[in-house]
C-alpha cells in the first residue's frame, strides 16, 4: 500500500547556482574500460575522492543529498527569524525558536499544562473519562501514506483515501497510548525489555511525584500508583497489534459501523467519545486494529478511575517532555541524537512542513526546474507506456489494467499545486507547548474538515524539503520532493541527455512499480484488488528468469553472490526505467538524430548520468554482503544493467571479451 523511501543518489558537493560537473566525460576514470566496469568508469573521480563518514557503513546516494538538504533547511530557518511577524516564515522560525528557548521553558515549568491537568482532575465518572478521551483525539496517525500506526493518545484519527477505490475520504481509527515503543516492550521477557520497563516505571513514579510536589490534586505518589499505571499501560499494550500486523495493508478492510463498535468493543459509550471528538455525524470508521479498540473499551469499563487519571497525567507530561525543563529529569531533548537542535528541527518540520517547504522551493527549486522535470517525467511515462503496450509476455487482460493505471497516474514533481494554510495558526516564540498544542488542533480540524469530501489525489503526503519520494498505490500517485531533485539526480545545469539518464531513469523505475508485482495488488481505481492472475505470475517468472540469472551471476566478494531472486523486482524496475528513459531522451533529439557523432556523445552522457545517479561506496565487506542479500543489489550491479541495451555497446565501443559484454541474444529485454 505504501512505498516510502529515500531514493539513493549521490552528488558532488556543490554550492547552489554554481556550474556543475557539467560535461559528463570530465570525471570518468580513463584507466577503466567502460566495457569492463561501467560503474567504476563513470564514477571514477567520485569514487577516488568521496569519504565515508566514520559512523556510516556506506555513503553516496541519499545520504549525501540528505546531508546537503539539512544544511539548506537550517540556513532557511536561520534567515526566517528576520521575517515580519505573522508571516508563515516567521511562524516557522518562532516555532523552532520556542523549542530552543530553554530559558523560557525552564521559567514556565509545568504551568502551560495546568489547564489539561485540571481537566483530568475534574474526571468524576466513566462518562467524564469517555468525554476526555474523545476530546483528546488527534490526527497524529497516517496509515495510508507514511505508515504511522500508533497515536500518542489512546486513539488516533486519520482521514485519508480508502483502500477500496472510495471516491471520498475515509475515517480511520488507530491504536495508541503507549509510552514505550510497542507492545513487545511491555510483554517481552528479554533482559533489555525488562530493563526498559523498570526504567520507564521509575520515570512514571518521578512524574507522579513531580505533580504532587507542584500541588496538582494527586495524593503523594507511591510505588503502588506507578505500578498501577504501568499495569494499565501493559493491558493496553496487550490488546495492541504488533508493528508487523499494523503494517498489513488488509488492516484497511475492517469497516465498523456504530453498531459494530457497540457489539464488538463494549465497555465504552462510543457515541460519547465520538461526540467529544467532533465526530458526532460520522457513522463508519476503519478499525485498523480492532483488538486494540476492544481492549481499550474493556479497560475503560473495568480499570479504576484513579488509575486512568494517573495514566492520563503521566501521558500528558511525557508527551511534552522535549519542551519541559530538563531539571524535571524527564527524557530530555539534549540527550537525543543530534541534541536539542535536531529535535527542534524535526518538530518544526513535522509541525509546519508545508510552510517550510514553500520557503525551501522559493530558494532552491524554482518553477523552471519543476517544469523541466515535469516534461522529462511525462515523456518517460509515455515511453514506458509504449513499452508495456508492446510487452509480449503480458496477457492482454492484464495489460489493459496496467495501461489504465498508467493513464490515471498522478506524478507530482517538487511541490504540490496547493499549500497548507497556516493563517489561523498562532505561534509564540516563548510558548513551545502552546505551539505544539495549537498545531495538533489545527491538524485535527483539517482532518475533520475532509470527512465526506472527495479524495484529492494531488495532495502530497510529504513536504518538499524531505529528500525522498512517496508512492501511494491506493491513490495511484507518486510525489518526488524538491529536495530529492538535486545533482546528480537532477542537475539543472546538465544536458537533457544526462538528466534523462539520471532522473528520467528513476522516474521510469518508480512508474514501472505501478504495474509490476508491487503494484499488482491495487487496480486503476486504487482498490486493493489483485489484478495479476496466477497465469500472469507464471508468464512473469519465465520472462524474468534471465534477469534473475544475470544478477545471481555477480560476485561482489569471493564466494558471495548477489541474490537475483530477492532483488528481481528492483532490477526489473531499473531495466524498465532505463529503457523508457532512453526512448524518451532519444525522442527529444529531433532532427539531430541524423548526426551520428552528436548522438553518440549524447548517448554517452545519458549512460554516464545514469551511473552517477546511483554512486555509492561501502566501508567494508560486511556492508557489501548485507547489500548483496537485500532487495536492492549493490549499485555497481544495478548500473551494470546497461549491458542489456544495444545503444550502450555502440556509445562506448564495448567489444566481445570485455567483462560486461553480452551477445545480442543474451541481452535481457522484458519491458
Ligand atoms: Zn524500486
Amino acid at each position: 500500500m505504501v512505498f516510502a523511501g529515500t531514493l539513493a543518489t549521490a552528488a558532488f558537493a556543490q554550492a547552489p547556482g554554481q556550474p556543475s560537473t557539467a560535461a559528463a566525460d570530465d570525471a570518468v576514470d580513463a584507466a577503466v574500460q567502460p566495457g569492463d566496469d561501467f560503474f567504476g568508469y563513470a564514477n571514477g573521480a567520485w569514487l577516488k575522492s568521496a569519504l565515508i563518514p566514520a559512523d556510516k557503513g556506506r555513503w553516496g546516494a541519499g545520504s549525501e543529498i540528505a546531508e546537503k538538504t539539512k544544511g539548506q533547511v537550517a540556513a532557511l530557518l536561520d534567515d526566517a527569524g528576520a521575517e515580519p511577524p505573522g508571516s508563515d516564515a516567521r511562524k516557522v522560525a518562532d516555532f523552532r525558536a520556542a523549542y530552543l528557548n530553554e530559558a523560557a521553558i525552564d521559567a514556565r515549568g509545568l504551568a502551560p499544562l495546568k489547564a489539561p491537568l485540571h481537566r483530568i482532575d475534574l474526571i468524576r465518572d466513566r462518562r467524564d473519562l469517555e468525554r476526555f478521551l474523545g476530546s483528546e483525539l488527534r490526527a497524529d496517525v497516517d496509515p495510508m501514506n507514511m505508515g504511522v500506526y500508533d497515536s500518542s493518545h489512546v486513539l488516533g484519527l486519520a482521514v485519508q483515501a480508502g483502500a477500496h477505490g472510495e471516491k471520498n475520504y475515509v475515517a480511520y481509527l488507530l491504536q495508541g497510548g503507549l509510552g514505550l515503543p510497542d507492545r513487545e516492550q511491555y510483554l517481552s521477557a528479554e533482559p533489555k525489555a525488562r530493563a526498559a520497563r523498570l526504567e520507564y516505571e521509575s520515570a512514571i513514579g518521578r512524574v507522579l511525584g513531580l505533580l504532587a510536589a507542584e500541588g496538582a490534586r494527586v495524593p503523594m505518589a507511591s510505588a503502588d500508583r506507578s505500578a498501577a499505571v504501568m499495569a494499565l499501560e501493559t493491558e493496553i499494550a496487550r490488546s495492541h497489534a504488533t508493528p508487523e500486523a499494523s503494517a498489513d495493508e488488509h488492516s484497511a478492510d475492517t469497516l465498523w459501523t456504530r453498531a459494530d463498535f457497540a457489539r464488538d468493543a463494549p465497555g465504552i459509550d462510543w457515541a460519547t467519545v465520538f461526540e467529544a471528538g467532533g465526530l458526532a455525524r460520522q457513522q463508519k470508521f476503519v478499525a485498523w486494529q480492532p483488538a486494540a479498540l476492544k481492549g481499550l473499551a474493556r479497560l475503560v469499563a473495568t480499570e479504576s478511575l484513579e488509575t486512568w487519571k494517573d495514566y492520563l497525567r503521566v501521558r500528558l507530561i511525557f508527551r511534552y517532555a522535549d519542551v519541559l525543563p530538563a531539571a524535571l529529569g524527564l527524557r530530555s531533548a539534549a540527550s537525543q541524537p543530534g541534541g536539542r537542535k535536531q529535535v527542534a528541527l524535526d518538530a518544526t518540520q513535522a509541525a509546519m512542513g508545508d510552510a517550510l517547504g514553500r520557503m525551501y522551493v522559493g530558494r532552491h527549486f524554482p518553477p523552471e526546474y519543476k517544469a523541466r522535470v515535469q516534461v522529462i517525467a511525462a515523456n518517460v511515462i509515455a515511453a514506458f507506456t509504449r513499452r508495456v503496450e508492446s510487452a509480449a509476455w503480458m496477457s492482454p487482460s492484464t495489460k489493459a489494467v496496467a495501461l489504465a493505471k498508467l493513464k490515471v497516474l498522478y506524478f507530482g514533481v517538487g511541490y504540490p499545486d496547493r499549500w497548507q494554510d497556516y493563517s489561523d495558526l498562532a505561534v509564540d516564540a516563548g510558548d513551545a507547548i502552546g505551539n505544539v498544542q495549537r498545531v495538533a488542533q489545527l491538524d485535527y480540524r483539517r482532518a475533520l474538515a475532509r470527512l465526506g469530501r472527495p479524495v484529492d489525489r494531488t495532495e502530497w503526503p510529504i513536504a518538499p524539503q524531505w529528500p525522498g519520494a512517496v508512492l501511494t498505490f491506493n491513490q495511484n500517485a507518486y510525489s518526488f520532493a524538491a529536495a530529492l531533485l538535486q545533482p546528480p539526480k537532477f542537475d539543472p545545469s546538465a544536458s537533457d541527455a544526462a538528466n534523462y539518464g539520471a532522473i528520467g531513469a528513476i522516474v521510469g523505475h518508480e512508474v514501472s512499480h505501478f504495474v509490476d508485482t508491487l503494484g499488482a495488488n491495487y487496480d486503476a481505481e486504487g482498490a486493493l484488488h489483485r489484478w495479476w492472475s496466477d497465469e500472469d505470475m507464471a508468464l512473469y517468472r519465465s520472462a524474468t528468469e534471465p534477469l534473475v540469472s544475470q544478477f545471481s551471476g555477480y560476485l561482489p566478494l569471493p564466494g558471495v553472490t548477489v541474490d537475483g531472486k530477492i532483488s528481481l523486482t528492483e532490477n526489473l524496475a531499473d531495466l524498465g526505467g532505463l529503457v523508457a528513459a532512453f526512448d524518451a531522451y532519444r525522442g527529444t533529439l529531433g532532427d539531430k538524430v541524423r548526426d551520428k557523432e552528436y548522438v553518440r556523445r549524447q548517448d554517452r552522457q545519458f549512460f554516464i548520468g545514469f551511473a552517477r545517479s546511483w554512486r555509492t561506496k561501502y566501508r567494508d565487506d560486511d556492508a557489501v554482503k548485507k547489500q548483496a542479500a537485500s532487495d536492492h543489489a549493490p549499485e555497481r550491479y544495478r548500473i551494470s544493467t546497461v549491458r542489456n541495451m544495444d545503444a550502450w555497446y555502440e556509445a562506448f565501443d564495448v567489444k566481445p571479451g570485455q567483462l560486461l559484454y553480452l551477445e545480442p541474444g543474451a541481452r535481457v529485454r522484458i519491458w
